[in-house]
């Protein structure tokens, strides 16, 4: 181990919404985290890592922090809370707002143990200054470590929170080779773009029950070109319609704007087939919860 090096896990944990995958987007570079303006699209815990001449930062994202509905949800709370142990050091996201109970709940549970934690006010682009000294007076009496205000999609402050985390990292080892940004398999990778783009394009017209699966990923002996097949599952057969759109309009989109960001990703051509099919009330069954990947031990 090179005694200089510096190296740590840090879990950022905040409501949904708030702005964390956002972050993690910023410090990675790649597009590891589902960026959505729906709340709870994180399901997993995705590791984004930075490494520098003399450090290493392994992020976890969690998904928000909110009141268990299904299993899914209670899942996802596990996630977070699991994420918050055994990490050097805890980013609690808030936006600039005040007395939001959940978020002063959060804040008690998360300082109650040993790990230092930062309180990340985010998005200060949208709020005057004094607004944002009304938020940071706010949460005065609580022992963070450090309050960090700043703004993930601007940029602002991000590297200065960047620095600061380095100060509370133990020297360790280089856990990931330099190339590594994240340790999830490339399948769950598409998936998750394939879903955020899903999405993205029905906005509001099918909530949280669509999963992605990743059937198969081939690569091509003689050419730089990656065969891939996926299924889109729904909740209920009209869902499926929407999904589809009209003569395939809107799947067609899905697939045209997911293999242009699986290209880049994978850095080679990409000809995606996609199915979609129903499966009910799969958000409460334990089986696609597991299949999902969605009980992960840490
Ligand atoms: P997560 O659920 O906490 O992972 O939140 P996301 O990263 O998915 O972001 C949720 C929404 O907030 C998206 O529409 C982002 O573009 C937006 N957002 C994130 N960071 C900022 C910020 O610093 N300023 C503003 N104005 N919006 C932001
Ligand atoms: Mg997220």
């Amino acid at each position: 181990m090179n005694k200089n090096f510096k190296s740590g896990f840090v879990a950022v944990i905040g409501r949904p919404n708030v702005g964390k995958s956002t972050l993690l987007n910023r410090f990675v570079g790649e597009k590891v985290a589902i960026v959505s303006n729906k709340p709870q699209t994180t399901r997993n815990k995705i590791q984004g890592i930075i490494t520098g001449d003399d450090h290493q930062i392994i992020f976890i994202d969690t998904p928000g922090i909110h009141q268990p509905k299904t299993r899914l949800a209670e899942n996802m709370v596990k996630t977070a809370e699991q994420a918050a142990r055994g990490v050097d050091v805890i980013l609690f996201m808030i936006e600039p707002k005040i007395n939001i109970k959940a978020d002063i709940e959060l804040a008690e549970k998360l300082l109650k143990g040993k790990t230092p934690v930062f309180l990340v006010i985010n998005k200060t682009d949208s709020v005057p200054k004094p607004e944002l000294l009304t938020v940071i007076a706010a949460y005065k009496d609580y022992k963070f470590a450090e309050i960090v205000p700043m703004s993930a999609l601007k940029g602002e402050n991000a590297d200065n929170l960047l620095e600061t985390v380095l100060k509370y990292l133990p020297e360790g080892p280089r856990y990931f080779p330099d190339d590594a940004y994240t340790d999830k398999p490339e399948k769950f990778i598409v998936a998750e773009l394939i879903r955020e783009k899903t999405l993205f394009l029905l906005q509001d017209e099918i909530p949280h029950g669509i999963a992605v699966e990743v059937m198969s990923m081939k690569e091509r002996k003689n050419r730089p070109l990656m065969d891939i097949e996926a299924t889109i599952y729904c909740e209920k057969e009209s869902h499926k319609g929407i999904v589809i759109g009209k003569h395939g309009s809107i799947l067609k989109q899905i697939g045209t704007k997911a293999r242009h960001d699986v290209a880049r990703l994978l850095d080679c051509e990409v000809n995606l087939q996609l199915w979609v099919k129903v499966k009910e009330n799969w958000r409460d069954s334990d089986f696609y919860i597991r299949n999902f990947g969605l009980k992960q031990e840490i």
